[in-house]
């Protein structure tokens, strides 16, 4: 980089007429561009994507001056300015400076958060996660990555449209960063026509948890993880996080005890009130599906 901006100062002062300099000078940039995005872990690719697109934005803006084209500074400042502040209300929603997410991985500092934990895993099978859930008054469903992965949203919806039947009340706690980009878990469930006031933000679902019977997580790991509260070592601690502990009951359904995407255990997992319910994200729900249709 700082060669880059050596090389870019020389060519502004020094004007240089052969075009091969411009053309070194390009291919510089280009190979910069592919040794700052090739560090960068998979799971911040939407963060720098983003960066990325405020930057083009940027340089637009930037030619906008140059050629004295209204139109073309315009366009440039809307989309360095839209993807700017993308880019920073997705590293706050992570709590981590964007900084980090460019120049580490998580955990480089040393800090891996992996604490010693104990307690007992608890599994839970299919019909009694069905008996428990239509018993219920109110349940919250907590979706994450994996539910994202595993194509879950139409039979999620399913499961919730079959207990509000039963008259349970069914609402959905939408974290800003579960998944993989912003918006991920309200644009998954929208295409399966969740209804839109069913999906409540972390801040207005927190308090909603203490008076929850049943939690059901799908597919979603790091921001139910209360390390985030309780452990500073973890990488994630300070990151805001769905309070699912405080509920009565809390179902955990993912494939195995595998981390999410900081690489952390997760302790919620050892907690007294927390069952597995291990399998694909839509394997199990179709089965509760069919569970709660014959209850
Ligand atoms: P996580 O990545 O923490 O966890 C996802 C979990 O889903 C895994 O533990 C995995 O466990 C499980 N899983 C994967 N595939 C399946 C499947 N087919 N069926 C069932 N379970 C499955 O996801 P969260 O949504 O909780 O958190 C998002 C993370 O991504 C956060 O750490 C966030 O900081 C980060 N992030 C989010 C961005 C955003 O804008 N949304 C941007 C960049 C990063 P198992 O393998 O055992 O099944």
């Amino acid at each position: 980089m700082i060669s880059l901006v050596a090389f870019g100062t020389w060519m502004v002062m020094m004007k240089p007429d052969n075009m091969a300099i411009l053309y070194a000078l390009f291919f510089a940039a280009i190979v910069y561009g592919i040794l700052f995005t090739i560090p960068i872990g998979g799971a911040d690719m939407p963060v720098v994507i983003s960066l990325l697109n405020s930057f083009t934005g940027l340089a637009a803006a930037f030619g906008g001056f140059l050629y004295d084209n209204k139109i073309m500074l315009t366009g440039g400042i809307l989309v360095g300015s839209a993807g700017t502040l993308l880019t920073l209300v997705m590293c706050k929603a992570m709590n981590r400076p964007l900084s980090n997410v460019i120049f580490g991985a998580f955990g480089a500092s040393g800090a891996t958060g992996d604490r010693e934990m104990s307690g007992n895993i608890k599994d839970i099978n299919v019909s009694d996660t069905a008996v428990l859930m239509n018993y219920s008054k109110k349940v919250i469903i907590v979706p994450g990555y994996g539910l994202a992965v595993a194509q879950a949203q139409h039979v999620i919806h399913e499961l919730e449209m079959i207990l509000e039947e039963r008259g349970v009340s069914v609402k959905y706690a939408i974290h800003p960063v579960a998944g993989r980009m912003p918006g991920h878990m309200n644009v998954l469930l929208a295409e399966s026509n969740v209804s839109y006031d069913k999906l409540v933000e972390m801040e207005d679902i927190n308090p909603e948890f203490a008076s929850t019977d049943v939690v059901l997580v799908v597919g979603a790991n790091d921001v139910i993880n209360p390390a985030a509260h309780n452990d500073p070592a973890s990488p994630i601690y300070g990151m805001p996080i769905l309070d699912v502990e405080n509920a009565a009951h809390i179902i955990v359904n993912k494939r195995s005890m595998n981390a999410g995407y900081a690489g952390i255990e997760n302790e919620l997992f050892f907690n007294p009130k927390t069952n597995m319910l291990f399998g694909d994200a839509k394997t199990v729900p179709t089965k509760l599906v069919a569970e709660l249709k014959a209850l």
